[in-house]
């Protein structure tokens, strides 16, 4: 059964910009408030738009291990209210959120393969996930897929590429659409996973997130490789 939300005010201690339409908050709660969530969840956020009550949910980009902090990875929309509304806050500011929400979470036991499939923000709970896997030391082959319009726009690039030295078993592969001066993989998300697992999709599992367009072409693609829709998993930002 669900767990019943919780609600409680957060202070944004730590503001990070990724990119710059991206920006990566640090929230902080009280000693007492129970923060527990699983690896993949999101939370809601809870403001007040034209006098009334207004809410906006965001995935949680960080691992279920750290007391009292959860982390998002928040990208500017043009004319959108909450998105201009993070972008507004400054360290010290308050945010009032409710949590744990959502479905989309690492399926256990662990197949031989976890694939994962992000694109932009997406990225959010798989970090959670990708982190929340090695702190209880997964063995398994983790891919991470990560597409991306340009090449500077890959958030968290630094961590993946130092997680991936010192983790044999991530295979980390960002992949840009439209490309600059980039001379790795330019092709689509689900076409990188067709050519990886096309024919070999029996011992994995396929997680992916990003805008609702992706994840239908992820889906589809997935659904013409035969994975059984047990093993598909995904978290659509609306
Ligand atoms: C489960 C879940 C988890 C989510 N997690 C994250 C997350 O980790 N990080 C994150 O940045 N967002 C996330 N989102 C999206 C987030 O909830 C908001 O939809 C987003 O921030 C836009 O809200 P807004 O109030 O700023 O825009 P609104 O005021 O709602 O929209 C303004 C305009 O922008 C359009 N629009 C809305 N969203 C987008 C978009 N993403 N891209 C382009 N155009 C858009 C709308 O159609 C509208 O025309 C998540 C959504 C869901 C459902």
């Amino acid at each position: 059964m669900a767990e019943k939300p919780r609600f409680y005010d957060a202070t944004v201690t730590k503001i990070v910009s990724l990119t710059p339409t991206v920006k990566h908050f640090v929230l902080e709660y009280p000693k007492e408030a129970d923060t527990r969530f699983i690896a993949g969840q999101f939370l809601m956020v809870h403001l007040e738009k034209e006098g009334k009550p207004h809410k906006k949910a965001y995935s949680i980009a960080s691992s279920p291990s750290l007391p009292n902090k959860i982390e998002l990875c928040i990208k500017l929309v043009e004319g959108g209210y909450v998105s201009t509304y993070f972008f507004g806050l400054k360290e010290g500011g308050v945010l009032h959120t409710s949590l744990p929400y959502g479905v989309f979470t690492v399926r256990e036991p662990w197949e031989e393969n976890l694939v994962f499939v992000a694109t932009g923000t997406g990225i959010a709970p798989i970090r959670s996930m990708i982190q929340n896997l090695y702190e209880k030391n997964c063995g398994k082959n983790i891919w991470l897929i990560f597409g991306n319009r340009y090449e500077n726009e890959i958030l968290y690039q630094n961590e993946w590429e130092t997680l991936a030295r010192e983790r044999k078993n991530l295979h980390f592969l960002p992949t840009i659409s439209r490309p600059k001066h980039w001379t790795g993989e330019k092709a689509y998300v689900q076409e990188v996973v067709k050519k990886l697992f096309m024919g070999r999709v029996d011992n994995a599992d396929f997680y992916g997130c990003g805008l609702v367009p992706m994840c239908q072409q992820l889906k589809n693609a997935l659904l013409e490789m035969n994975v059984p829709k047990e093993r598909i998993h995904f978290e659509q930002f609306t």
